[in-house]
C-alpha cells in the first residue's frame, strides 16, 4: 500500500497536535539562549497549516507538503520557519507529482528535507541542532 495524501494530512495533523502539546515545553527550551518564542511560533505555524489544509485540500502528499512549507515560512518567525519552510519544499520535491509514494520514496524525501536544513542553516552533525535530531530519525527510517 502506497501512502497517499489522505496519509500525509494524517502525518501533518500528528504534527499540528504535537506542537500543541509540546507548546510550554518547547517555549521553556527556547528561554536559556533564545527568546522564549520557539512553542508559540511552531503551534501558531501547525495551525495556519491545518487551516490551510481544509480551505485548500491538497491533491497529493507533495502537494500537502508544499503548503505546509509556504505557510511555515509566512507564519513562522526567527530561523524555525525558513528552516522548516525549506524542509518541506524538498520534501515535496523529492516526492514528486505522485498520488502514493512508497517507503523508499519517503525516505528520500526525509533525507532530502535534512539537507535542505544543512543547506540552509549550514549546521553539520554535531553542531547541537535539530540536525542532530533528524539525521538518526532519517537514518531508522531508511533502515525500516
Ligand atoms: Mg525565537
Amino acid at each position: 500500500m502506497g501512502l497517499d495524501v489522505g496519509w500525509a494530512v494524517r502525518w501533518l495533523t500528528l504534527s499540528a497536535q504535537a506542537m500543541a502539546e509540546h507548546r510550554v515545553e518547547l517555549i521553556e527550551l527556547d528561554r536559556p539562549i533564545g527568546d522564549s518564542d520557539h512553542g508559540e511560533n511552531m503551534d501558531r505555524g501547525f495551525k495556519a497549516v491545518m487551516d490551510k489544509l481544509a480551505e485548500t485540500p491538497p491533491e497529493t502528499p507533495a502537494a500537502a507538503l508544499k503548503l505546509t512549507a509556504m505557510t511555515l515560512m509566512s507564519k513562522v518567525g526567527g530561523a524555525a520557519g525558513p528552516l522548516y519552510g525549506t524542509a518541506f519544499l524538498r520534501a515535496a520535491t523529492a516526492l514528486g507529482e505522485a498520488s502514493d509514494v512508497d517507503a523508499a520514496t519517503l525516505a528520500a524525501a526525509l533525507q532530502a528535507a535534512r539537507d535542505g536544513i544543512v543547506a540552509r542553516g549550514k549546521a553539520e552533525s554535531g553542531d547541537k541542532t535539530m540536525v542532530d535530531a533528524w539525521t538518526p530519525a532519517i537514518e531508522a527510517a531508511a533502515a525500516a
